[in-house]
């Protein structure tokens, strides 16, 4: 495992007792704007952002490349537990993932990734391994961390946690619209159902995909109608609320 430095690092100390509680924790489903939103809040708030379905991805990419069968769990694992896998930020909101001494972030968004990630992230072993370098990530100084098990399970002592919503329309709207600037050759039908297929595989029960299972006093925001300066203001506003002096 590589060395995190922490997105504004500084050269102070390397574990501080309040950096886990200062966190701001956001869930929910694919594409229902947590990195825009988490990015956005990050630069707000002079704090780093962490998008931890890059480590996900990363790791799925790491599967591919070894030509283990996704389905193997125990392969899969067994790969995980000694991946080489570092975290960089040269900008404290676009950390960039380091597989094996290679920057990969670019490659992290193909289709093949997309199709295969859900596999390797329902795999508990794999899970318990990338919560525990998510952890030691924070505990580090305090960042905006988003993905679906970060208010419940990663960052469970963190003050400000929020879950993001929005119909799978409007999301898979979003997702057209990134592919489309990407380049990518999509169709809203094709994109509605892969998100409908990734909602599913990813809502094993154990991860906050739908609002019920929003972590205990989490602020709920549908997406739908609102744009993203008044939902990153509402998060900012929790913020301070429940950090004061901040
Ligand atoms: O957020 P993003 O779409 O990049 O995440 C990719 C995949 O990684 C998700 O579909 C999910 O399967 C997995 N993931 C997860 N837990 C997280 C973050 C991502 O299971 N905390």
């Amino acid at each position: 495992m590589g060395l995190y430095d922490p997105p504004n690092a500084s050269g102070g100390p390397t574990i501080t007792d309040d950096a886990l509680p200062r966190c701001i924790a956001i869930d929910g489903p694919t594409a229902s704007g947590k990195s825009v939103v988490g990015r956005a809040l990050a630069d707000l708030l002079h704090l780093g952002f962490f998008d931890t379905g890059l480590m996900y991805r990363a790791c799925t990419l790491a599967v591919l490349d070894a030509g283990i069968a996704p389905e193997d769990e125990a392969a899969v694992t067994a790969l995980i537990l000694g991946i080489d896998l570092d975290v960089r930020w040269p900008e404290p909101n676009g950390p960039r993932i380091i597989l094996s001494g290679v920057d990969v972030t670019a490659g992290l968004r193909s289709a093949i990734i997309e199709q295969t990630v859900s596999l390797i992230s329902r795999i508990e072993d794999v899970r318990h391994e990338l919560v525990r370098r998510q952890r030691a990530i924070a505990q580090r100084e305090p960042v905006v961390m988003a993905g679906r098990d970060i208010g419940t399970r990663v960052l469970v002592e963190a003050r400000t946690k929020v879950f993001l919503d929005a119909s799978t329309e409007i999301r898979a709207r979003r997702r057209l619209g990134e592919e489309q600037v990407e380049g990518r050759d999509s169709t809203f039908e094709t994109v509605l159902a892969a998100t409908r297929r990734r909602d599913e595989l990813d809502n094993t029960g154990h991860r906050a995909v739908r609002r019920e299972q929003a972590a205990e006093g989490a602020l709920i925001i549908d997406t739908d109608a609102i744009g993203i300066d008044d939902v990153v203001a509402q998060c900012a506003e929790l913020y301070r609320q429940v950090n004061p002096g901040s």
